[in-house]
């Protein structure tokens, strides 16, 4: 088995073996571009290494071959005391982890290569900066020498020297400065910094293999779903200089705008420095156009480069290039991370360009972004003022309590919003910048750490706000003379880079042309159907905006509450005089009749499934408890008025209608059972809407669901109780009324005897909720918040089982169901309605089984939409990844 490749050795689609780098890097190198030459120590490698617990045999031997060759086309020697050749070390997985692992610049030089390096670049300071940069990387990366003592002792020696910026230390100081460094590594290491080239990649390679599982590295692959054995190559790279004087300089790019999906390249460099300068956000860029007039040849060349590379890649491509002494390299390419709009802008265009098909459009796009999409941004006339303005680095709008460091955010972001305010961000942020809601920082550009994480996490984020003040370790941050203290509201908008004292109004989401040309496509590639969950008119009109091709389900008890109706509902459950009773359930009558009415004609034409009551009763009436604290008082008051004697009363029907496990108990069907009266008015009010439109010429299409059935003969029973009203209602005179009759499936019973069910059903609906709460007897009240985080955190549940379905439990008795009904019933129609409707792992596998379609919120119709013919194109390839 090979372990390590030179660049030309390997290929662009080995990046499980190469890594992404090491994979990007052999295809530039294929492709003639002029990146500096090296190898890549294989995943491989990385996986024996940490399953043996010792680096795999003949490793060092391959690495010292290829480090020759290495040599040889660098033209210079490892360790070579005039002319030595420097390497970088960096760590590279299958999927781009940026800034989690680990990187080290530099390797080579020790007190005899420095002095060498000097003359040959002859550029004395830049040779010692060069040194002491490494031993402070090595410290920290290999040695496990906190950065802090080195970045002191810079520090000091600034206040020493009186000077601000580290440009401003000569090359005696960072001769000088390289010594203390030295000294610290020995104190805190207990052995000197290796002064053998050799030593040192090794202790680098291994470094780089261990930051594998760092605690960063374990949070973002647990974050982003990826798993923990792929292990990371190691690239080890000639080293190039941006930091050799004014005509060299480094960058990075894009060859779209990461933020808009805009056609058009987008960047930022910084001359005279290293490429971390750019990334660690220190140091705020400037922006590629301002090297087309600085450097034009450069410029030019970096373009067809990298136009060459999105073309080759055929995708939007994130890269890094240093300019020494003139001459242009590049250092890296990869998939570049972006905004949700981003995603889909580009996955258009490149389609509409004819370099991917509309099928790879469609599968390029992760439907989790589309969820940031359709999440509300700013009102554009909330009329509040900016309080400050930074860069527009990750869009939407984001209001949050502000919090200073983060781990604040991640104490406080478990149970409130939060917006992570930084002076800048780095690897160890992970955890602020996943609790938080939105990201403000004071320095760094469009590519710095917190943009660039922030945009894969699709989080609103502001940086480089650099009017804010802001000292570290103070929880607060004054602004043109306004303080914002912890705790204090903050609004940021990522769209715009504007920051807000305060909350700020907000607008619902849209769907842009781009978004509805992709969706269009996604329509013309999917089989499976989507509807929505709605239960007012205004739902079922945006459902219908967002594509929804009818209603799955519509909750009647929603249209219970208001204060029209509940004092009716009040009566008709408490009361026991059937005049009193009657007239409550005419009351309800008309107001669902209407209900129905206007929520068929916002959905006219397409099918509205009506589920009829489901919540228990006791849902409807005044609390046990307040109720219990009411009489009490007015017991204690010795209170005898007609409230005090009314609540009385009403204590002691609450209390007989009290259940210890309400969820369990009287609802569903064996409400519609033990009171008729309710299914009774409820079929009438469908049927007499329905009637009124297809006298008016409408087509109403209403379907009516049963719930929370567990036998076939409850199902029985309810469907005859439905039949009869709309027989009634039939011979008042005309209407066809041509109304399906269905349930839900929704207590594991249902499943196993989905057979006998389906004589009586003309459609099942999977409710997954409630089959997911049944199957695992969890809560679905308390669970997510009591012991599902434990869970998922111990690895004993993969996912959370309410948010994406358990394939292997619940999805066992989905799959059991359809094969019993079908076998019964061949024509019979399904769907599912849970929250799992919405959840693109989900929906693939209701498409697996061969479910007719999904129902979810309005807002997420689209993302159901696009995982629906992603699952029919049967081909996920997530360029964000
Ligand atoms: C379900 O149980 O999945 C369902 C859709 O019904 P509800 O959430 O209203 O109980
Ligand atoms: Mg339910």
């Amino acid at each position: 088995m090979t372990l390590v490749y030179f660049f030309d050795e390997g290929r662009g689609d080995w990046k499980a073996l190469l890594g992404g780098k090491g994979a990007n890097l052999a295809e530039m190198t294929r492709l003639g571009l002029p990146v500096p030459p090296g190898f890549t120590i294989t995943t491989e490698a990385c996986n024996a290494y940490h399953a043996a617990r010792a680096m795999p045999a003949g490793l060092w031997d391959e690495v010292r071959a290829q480090l020759t060759r290495l040599e040889r086309e660098a033209g210079r020697g490892f360790g070579h005391p005039d002319d030595p050749l420097l390497v970088s070390v960096r760590s590279g997985a299958k999927f781009s982890m940026p800034g989690m692992m680990d990187t080290i610049l530099n390797l080579g030089l020790t007190d005899e290569t420095v002095i060498g390096l000097a003359s040959a670049s002859g550029d004395e300071r830049f040779a010692w900066d060069a040194y002491r940069r490494l031993v402070q990387m090595y410290g920290d990366v290999v040695a496990g020498v906190a950065k802090h003592e080195f970045e002191e002792a810079l520090e000091d020696l600034k206040h020493a020297r009186g000077v601000s910026s580290d440009a401003e230390l000569g090359a005696r100081d960072l001769m000088a400065l390289t010594g203390t460094f030295k000294n610290i590594y020995r104190e805190r290491a207990g052995h000197d910094f290796p002064q053998d080239p050799w030593t040192q990649l090794q202790g680098a390679v291994r470094a780089v293999f261990d930051s594998w599982n760092n605690r960063r590295a374990v949070t973002y692959r647990r974050l982003n779903g990826i798993p923990d054995d792929l292990g990371t190559a190691v690239n080890v790279q000639a080293m190039v200089f941006g930091n050799l004087g004014e005509d060299s300089g480094t960058g990075v790019g894009f060859t779209r705008d990461p933020n808009t999906g805009e056609p058009v390249p987008f960047g930022e460099f910084l001359m005279n420095a290293q490429g971390e300068d750019v990334v660690a956000g220190i140091r705020t860029p400037e922006p590629l156009d301002r090297l087309a007039r600085l450097m034009p040849d450069v410029h030019r060349q970096l373009l067809v480069m990298t136009t060459l590379l999105e073309k080759e890649m055929r995708d939007l491509q994130d890269f890094e290039f240093t300019v020494e002494r003139g001459r242009l390299f590049m250092l890296q390419t990869r998939a570049g991370k972006r905004s949700a709009r981003a995603s889909v802008r580009v996955a258009v265009d490149l389609a509409q360009e004819r370099l991917i098909t509309p099928g790879e459009a469609v599968c390029r796009v992760d439907p989790a972004v589309l969820d940031q999409l359709l999440h509300p941004r700013l009102d554009p006339d909330h009329g509040q003022p900016v309080l400050a303005r930074g860069l527009p680095a990750s869009p939407g709008a984001a209001t949050g309590v502000a919090v200073f460091s983060s781990d604040e955010a991640a104490r406080r972001g478990e149970h409130e919003a939060v917006i992570l305010v930084t002076p800048e961000t780095s690897p160890e942020d992970i955890h602020g910048l996943a609790a938080a809601r939105g990201i403000l920082t004071a320095r760094g550009g469009m590519t710095s750490h917190a943009a660039v994480v922030a945009r894969g996490m699709g989080k609103p984020a502001v940086v480089g706000a650099e009017s804010l003040r802001m000292e570290r370790g103070a929880a607060r941050l004054t602004v043109e003379g306004v303080e914002v203290r912890e705790g204090d509201l903050l609004t940021i908008d990522g769209t715009s880079g504007c920051v807000y004292a305060g909350a700020v109004r907000t607008l619902p989401a849209t769907v842009d042309a781009c978004l509805d040309e992709l969706l269009g496509w996604t329509d013309k590639f999917r089989r499976g159907g989507v509807r929505a969950n709605a239960d007012t008119p205004e739902d079922a009109r945006r459902a219908r905006e967002f594509g929804a091709q009818g209603i799955g389900l519509c909750r009647t008890e929603h249209m219970f509450f208001g204060e029209d109706r509940l004092p009716h509902v009040r009566t008709m459950i408490l009361t026991q005089d059937a005049d009193e009773e009657r007239g409550a359930l005419e009351h309800l009558l008309e107001a669902q009749r209407s209900d129905f009415r206007d929520i068929l004609l916002a959905m006219d034409g397409l099918p509205v499934t009506i589920r009829l009551l489901d919540p228990p009763l006791h849902e409807f009436l005044p609390s046990l408890e307040v109720l219990t604290a009411r009489v009490a008082a007015a017991e204690a008051r010795g209170d005898e008025g007609d409230e005090a004697q009314a609540d009385r009363a009403l204590l002691a029907r609450v209390k007989a209608m009290h259940e210890v496990n309400p969820m369990m108990g009287l609802r569903g069907i064996r409400l519609g059972l033990t009171r008729p009266a309710i299914t009774r008015m409820q079929v009438r009010a469908i049927a007499e809407a329905t009637a009124e439109l297809e006298r008016e010429g409408r087509t109403p299409r209403p379907e009516i669901m049963i719930p929370l059935v567990g036998t076939a003969t409850e199902l029985a029973l309810a469907r005859a109780q439905v039949e009869a009203v709309l027989d009634e209602v039939r011979a008042l005179g005309g209407a066809k009324l041509d109304i399906p009759i269905g349930t839900m499936i929704e207590v594991p019973r249902a499943c196993v005897e989905a057979g006998e069910i389906a004589r009586h059903a003309d459609f099942f609906s999977f409710g997954t909720n409630d089959l997911t709460q049944l199957t695992f007897g969890y809560s679905r009240d308390d669970a997510q918040g009591k012991f599902i985080p434990h869970y998922l955190q111990a690895g004993i549940l993969k996912d959370d089982p309410f948010a994406t379905l358990d394939v292997d439990g619940v999805g066992a008795l989905v799959r059991l169901a359809v094969a019993q009904a079908r076998s019964v019933k061949p024509d019979l129609k399904f769907g599912v309605c849970g929250e799992h409707g919405g959840d693109p792992r989900s929906v693939r596998f209701f498409h697996e089984v061969g479910l007719d379609y999904v129902s979810c919120s309005p807002f997420r119709v689209p993302v159901a939409r696009l995982a629906s013919a992603q699952a029919t194109i049967g081909e996920v390839t997530h360029s964000t990844k």
